[in-house]
């Protein structure tokens, strides 16, 4: 039986409909930006494995680190015991993260790094015996898919059956140049109500709304809006942490920080699993007590895995090199390059840039949203060119790892036009 068969007999595949869905692409190795199949193809990696490789693949690097870690402790209970890995990944991480972060609590993935913060917030209040029950979020949210993850995020096609099961919470608009004034009017209106516990936000990119990116100034106004009010603010930086922005963090090009941040995807270079929800002594110290009733009883089996800690010191050594920062800046470079020469091509709705982010709404007419034809269309073009880009609905974005050569980025940038050229599902 070949892999794809196997495959089909017994996995069950996230976000896929597994009645129509085509094959999957039968994977057999992968380095640098490139995917190699079974059957004897490549792919340009251009999402970055959803998101996740900052370094490229098969670092070597990262690869040592995890097999000396191997040799050294595997895997260890984390309640009542540490390790050096776990203790370098708080201390290093509080380092490159704005002053005031203080305290890292460690779970497996992005949606728990999420459910963790949410749950600190809630308890927060409880502990100090302040009832504060709403969360506040923003239009188009994507926070992950646990029920506390879900619940904060926009509401519909995807969490439909579960939607009687979340908890309370309204959301703003996604913010533009036409509508900020009210965005920030509406949610200073909410929180003058005093019920708000919370406030999450994915700094200044939204992911899976479609890569839709908003300024700073406006992140900075909602922050500030907190502070003034009182309300405890995640800033969800899985997608956006480690220079997919263009700084370190997307926070970094704001003043007022948020009370959490929340990282996963690329900390370990994409390669390992884990997730940190990183916040001030302030919050830390609201669960202290003579008793556990006021602690944090939360937990994984996985937390603060030592192999994934490895990976994540790796990749923090990587972002001290000179070479990481010229390939940041070669894309970013890219990027901008590619906006001015086609950025008013009249197929693009928007055309936008945030660091090492390119995003490409293709104008459709009518037709709009996730579903979309075009989506289909584009990622069939881009495979049949040796790219694996998955567009979201009718927005093609480009997020590649930072190990990419400029000839490769080239390549990406030459087919995003030839198939707007050819392509049958705009007006
Ligand atoms: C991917 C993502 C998550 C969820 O992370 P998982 O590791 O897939 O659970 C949460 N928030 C944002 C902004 C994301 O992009």
């Amino acid at each position: 039986m070949s892999l794809i068969d196997r495959d089909r007999a017994y996995v069950w595949h996230p976000f896929t409909q597994a009645q129509v869905a085509p094959d999957p692409i039968p994977i057999a190795s992968a380095e640098g930006v490139w995917l190699y199949t079974t059957d004897g193809k490549k792919y340009l990696d251009a999402n970055s494995s959803w998101w996740t490789i900052v370094h490229g693949h098969g670092n070597k690097h990262i690869a040592d680190a995890i097999h000396q870690q191997f040799l050294t402790a595997d895997h260890l209970i984390f309640a009542g015991a540490t390790h050096s890995k776990a203790v370098e990944v708080a201390e290093r991480m509080v380092n490159v993260l704005p002053k005031g972060f203080q305290k890292v609590f460690f779970s497996d993935n992005g949606s728990t790094s999420v459910e963790v913060g949410i749950k600190m917030i809630y308890q927060y209040w409880h502990n100090k015996g302040i009832k504060k029950k709403r969360f506040l979020a923003m239009e188009g949210a994507y926070h992950g898919d646990t029920f506390g993850a879900m619940s904060v995020g926009q509401r519909g096609y995807f969490n439909k059956p579960f939607e009687h099961l979340f908890f309370d919470v309204d959301y703003i608009p996604f913010p533009t140049e036409e509508n900020i004034d009210d965005v920030i009017q509406k949610m200073e209106e909410f929180f003058k109500t005093g019920d708000f516990a919370g406030f999450i936000v994915e700094p200044l990119v939204q992911g899976a709304a479609g890569m839709r990116i908003y300024k700073p100034e406006w992140l900075e106004k909602m922050m500030q809006l907190a502070q003034k009010y009182e309300v405890k603010s995640i800033a969800d930086e899985v997608m956006t942490g480690f220079y997919r922005t263009g700084t370190f963090f997307a926070i970094n090009q704001i003043e007022t920080l948020p009370d959490f941040i929340c990282l996963s995807k690329g900390v370990t270079g994409g390669v390992m699993p884990i997730g940190l929800t990183v916040t001030t002594s302030e919050i830390f110290d609201a669960f202290l007590g003579e008793d556990t009733s006021t602690a944090l009883l939360h937990g994984h089996s996985f937390t603060a895995n030592p192999l994934s800690c490895s990976a994540v010191c790796a990749s923090l050594d990587l972002f001290e090199k000179p070479e990481t920062e010229s390939g940041i800046q070669r894309i970013v470079a890219g990027h901008k390059n590619f906006l001015d020469t086609h950025g008013d091509n009249p197929k693009f709705k928007s055309a936008k840039q945030m660091g090492t982010i390119l995003s490409l709404e293709i104008e459709i007419g009518e037709e709009s949203g996730y579903f979309s034809s075009i989506r289909t269309e584009a990622y069939q073009y881009f495979l049949e060119n040796e790219i694996l880009l998955r567009p979201l609905g009718n927005v093609i974005f480009f997020n590649p790892p930072y190990c990419i050569n400029q000839e490769e980025l080239d390549m990406v940038y030459s087919h995003i036009m030839r198939f707007l050229r050819q392509c049958k599902s705009t007006p």
